[in-house]
């Protein structure tokens, strides 16, 4: 039973910000913390990683470094709503889910209006239908399409789907913004440049997470559009976003990025849900819920072999994000021997 694991060094399947911070971000991070340096972001390691962030995307973009991804979201659509604004987004999306009204509370108001779509996507014609189903002065005004990439289940949209989805946005006056709390794992399964599926895919505002994929804290905002981070500064200051040691967030953006750490790290944790997935296919009572794109896993257990797994020291969430499943994320550090060893405990107890 979990023979295979070093208790001194547990690793779960819960969430991939269980993980701790890779090396190349320590290692930034130890690097930054040799000398004293300029505060507030007008520092060289911030300088850097901005620099880096527009080497990968390969544009001229704006970027700002902020705690976490519910400020990065938050301050990302206030900034692109008036009050009196609506943002339309898939109804798992963590901005309605999981941000505790953050995003409404940030853009003083503007409401979030859900959309159905199987697979955690939003559809062209669920976004047509929210923005003309109203035109009239008593509904709160589309403004936004937030979309998630990868999504809360896992999935990926294709470059075709996110064309498809943005063309239809534009048609119905609405920019967009992309929760990419996942987006090094929607690269690393596309493998395409980063561009394609951002600003030349009609991206105006992009959340790129760090925290999991090896960051301690961090995510970076980035808009293509410059003109829509006009006063983003100020923005961040007053929501309490403008970290007075900013390199210690940035420094270790250096360390993900310059040597392709975030790829790399990306495509791990994409493989050990693959073999994930591969292990628990064919067990008894055990069902894959949605394609396995990026480092989720979601599957349906027997609730006794779920409660058994517990006991025997595993940790993942069953039923937050969608109603039955259980969530199994991998992360950077997972190791095939932590994805076989929990494999080998479910088929023990599903035989
Ligand atoms: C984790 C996550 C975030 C960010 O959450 P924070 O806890 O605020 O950092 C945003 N969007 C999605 C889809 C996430 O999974």
């Amino acid at each position: 039973m979990n023979t295979n694991r070093d208790p001194l060094k547990p690793r779960h399947f819960a969430s991939d910000n269980y993980a701790g911070i890779c090396p190349e971000a320590w290692t930034a991070m130890a690097e930054a913390n040799t000398r004293h340096e300029v505060s507030y972001g007008d520092d060289t390691w911030t300088q850097k990683a901005s620099d880096l962030l527009r080497e990968v995307f390969e544009t001229d973009c704006e970027v700002y470094f902020v705690f976490n991804g519910t400020s990065a979201n938050s301050l990302s659509l206030a900034t692109l709503c008036q009050s009196y604004h609506s943002v339309l987004c898939h109804e798992l999306s963590h901005i309605e889910t999981s941000e505790c009204g953050a995003p409404e509370f940030f853009a003083n108001g503007s409401k979030i209006l859900v959309l159905p779509g199987a697979e955690g996507k939003v559809t062209p014609a669920g976004i047509e239908h929210a923005a003309h189903r109203r035109n009239d002065i008593h509904y709160p005004k589309p403004r936004v399409l937030s979309l998630t990439q990868a999504t809360e289940v896992g999935t990926i949209y294709s470059v075709a789907e996110l064309h498809a989805l943005t063309a239809t946005a534009r048609g119905c006056g609405l920019r967009v913004h992309m929760d990419g709390a996942r987006f090094a794992n929607a690269v690393a399964r596309l493998n395409v440049p980063p561009k394609e599926i951002t600003w030349k895919a009609g991206v105006d505002v992009l959340c790129f997470g760090g925290s999991k994929n090896g960051l301690a804290v961090g995510e970076a905002v980035v808009f293509f559009d410059r003109e829509l981070a006009r006063e983003f500064d100020y923005r961040c200051k007053q929501g309490g976003q403008l970290a007075s040691k900013m390199r210690f967030l940035s420094a270790p953006w250096v360390g993900l990025l310059k040597d392709g750490a975030w790829l790399r790290h990306a495509r791990h944790s994409n493989a050990m849900a693959q073999r994930l997935e591969a292990g628990l296919r064919g067990l008894a009572g055990v069902r894959i819920t949605y394609p396995v794109e990026s480092n989720a896993v979601f599957v349906t257990l027997p609730a006794a072999v779920e409660k058994q797994l517990y006991q025997r020291g595993w940790k993942f969430y069953t039923g937050v994000i969608t109603g039955a499943e259980s969530r199994l994320m991998c992360s950077w550090d997972t190791t095939p021997e932590d994805v076989d060893a929990f494999v080998a405990d479910l088929r023990e107890l599903t035989a």
